[in-house]
C-alpha cells in the first residue's frame, strides 16, 4: 500500500513530548488543506500519512523537512525485505546504475548497512551496476521496527513551524519588495500573520497587494489571511504641517501605534515589519528607537540584517516580487528625512496631533483571503 511519508522539520521533533503533539496537530491540520488526509500516525520522527492529493503542494506546508509517496512493507527478516525491494525496483533500475540507502528506526539484530548489502546484491543482476557516489536511481529504505517504506525520490519541505503554531503577529504590510518577504519569515517560524496596510496609493495599491496576499496564502496552509486597509490620506493630512524632516518617522509611529492597537484587539502579540538596517533613512538605528519608543509589542524585523539582493532572492522564490514590482513609490510624504530623529521633538509633535488611533483603525476595511 502507498502512503505519503513526511519527516517533519527536525526542530519540531526535538520538543518534548506534549509540545510535538501540539505542533504535529498543527502540521497535520495544514497539510490537510493541501491534500486529503484519511488516517495518520506518528512514528520516531516520521509522519506516515494515508491520503490522496496532488503531494507537490507539500512543498509550500512549513513544518516539513522532506516528504515523499512510499510503499509500506511488512517485514520479518532482511532477506524478505531484500526480496520484496527487489521486486519494486528490478524494472526501474534497469540499464541504470544505482545506490541503496536506508535508515533504520528501532531496535534490530542488524545494521543499516546490512540491509543496502543485502538489496544491491538482489539488484544487481537487473541493473548495470552500483554506483554509490553518482547513481541513476537511488533505492531509498526506511525501516521502522518491522514496517520498512520504499521509495526513491524524496523531495525538500520549507522546513520551519506550520503556520498559526506560533502566535499572531501584525505585519505592517507595504506591498513593496520587502513586507511580503518579512511575513514569509514570520510564516515560516509558525506565525499567522494579519496584515495592516496604510493606504496611501488607492486601488492600485490595494489590487497589488490582494494579489500579493494570495500568494502568502498559498503558504499559509489552513489559515486565511486576513488584512486591515487604513486610510492613509486621512493620516498624511494630519501630517501636513510636521517639520518635513521628521515627517516620515511621524507617519511610522502612528503605523506602529495601529499595528499595536490591532494587536491588543486580536491578540497578536508582536508586530512585523519589512525593515532592514540602514536601507533607507528612516531605518538608520536612531530612528528606529524613536520611531518604536513607547510601542508596547515586540518589533520583529526579520529583514533586519539582509541586503537588498538578499531580499529580493526570497521575494523571487517566494513568488511574490513580479507583484511587488509593480507597486508605484507614494511620494505623498516628504521623501527629505533626517538620519537622527530626535525623541523629544518626535513625542512633542506627535502630542499636537492627536491622532485617535482607536478611531482610525475601526474605520479600516478588512479583506479576508
Ligand atoms: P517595503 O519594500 O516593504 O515597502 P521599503 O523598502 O519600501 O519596504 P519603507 O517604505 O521605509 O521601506 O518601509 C519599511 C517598512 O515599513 C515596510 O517594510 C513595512 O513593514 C512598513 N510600511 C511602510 N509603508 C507602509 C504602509 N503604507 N502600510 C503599512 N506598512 C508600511
Ligand atoms: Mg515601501
Amino acid at each position: 500500500m502507498t502512503f505519503v511519508v513526511i519527516r517533519p522539520s527536525g526542530e519540531l521533533m526535538i520538543k518534548s513530548s506534549y509540545v510535538r503533539k501540539y505542533f504535529l496537530r498543527k502540521l497535520i491540520a495544514n497539510v490537510s488543506s493541501v491534500i486529503t488526509v484519511k488516517n495518520w500516525k506518528a512514528d520516531q520522527g516520521y509522519v506516515i500519512i494515508e491520503g490522496e492529493g496532488d503531494i507537490n503542494k507539500l512543498s509550500h506546508v512549513f513544518g516539513i523537512s522532506y516528504y515523499y509517496t512510499a510503499d509500506e512493507v511488512n517485514f520479518s527478516s532482511v532477506q524478505e525485505l531484500a526480496v520484496v525491494t527487489r521486486e519494486k525496483f528490478k524494472e526501474i533500475v534497469k540499464g541504470k546504475k544505482f545506490a541503496v540507502r536506508v535508515r533504520r528506526n528501532g531496535k534490530h539484530n542488524f545494521t543499516s548497512l546490512d540491509v543496502a548489502k543485502e538489496v544491491g546484491k538482489e539488484l544487481l543482476p537487473f541493473s548495470s551496476g552500483v554506483d554509490l557516489n553518482n547513481p541513476d536511481v537511488v533505492v531509498r529504505i526506511d525501516i521502522l521496527q518491522n514496517k520498512a517504506y520504499l521509495y526513491s525520490d524524496e523531495r525538500e519541505g520549507p522546513r520551519g513551524f506550520p503556520v498559526g503554531s506560533t502566535g499572531k503577529t501584525i505585519v505592517l504590510f507595504s506591498g513593496g519588495i520587502d513586507s511580503p518577504v518579512a511575513t514569509w519569515m514570520m510564516m515560516k517560524r509558525g506565525a499567522k500573520p494579519l496584515l495592516l496596510n496604510v493606504m496611501l496609493g488607492g486601488d492600485i495599491q490595494k489590487k497589488i497587494i490582494i494579489e500579493e496576499v494570495k500568494v502568502l496564502r498559498e503558504w499559509s496552509g489552513g489559515e486565511k489571511i486576513k488584512v486591515y486597509f487604513v486610510d492613509g490620506i486621512k493620516l498624511s493630512i494630519y501630517l501636513a504641517n510636521v517639520n518635513k524632516f521628521i515627517r516620515v518617522i511621524m507617519l511610522k509611529r502612528l503605523m506602529y501605534k495601529l499595528a499595536d492597537e490591532l494587536g491588543k484587539k486580536s491578540g497578536a502579540y508582536s508586530i512585523t515589519t519589512g525593515e532592514s538596517l540602514s536601507q533607507v533613512s528612516s531605518q538608520t538605528m536612531k530612528n528606529l528607537f524613536v520611531s518604536e519608543f513607547g510601542i508596547n509589542r515586540p518589533i520583529f524585523r526579520p529583514l533586519i540584517g539582509m541586503d537588498k539582493e538578499e531580499i529580493v532572492e526570497i521575494a523571487r522564490k517566494i513568488g511574490t516580487f513580479e507583484l511587488s514590482s509593480k507597486m508605484p513609490e507614494y511620494c505623498i510624504i516628504s521623501s527629505k528625512n533626517t538620519v537622527r530623529a530626535r525623541l523629544g521633538e518626535v513625542l512633542e509633535g506627535e502630542n499636537k496631533l492627536n491622532v485617535d488611533i482607536r478611531a482610525v483603525l475601526n474605520q479600516a476595511e478588512v479583506v479576508e483571503i
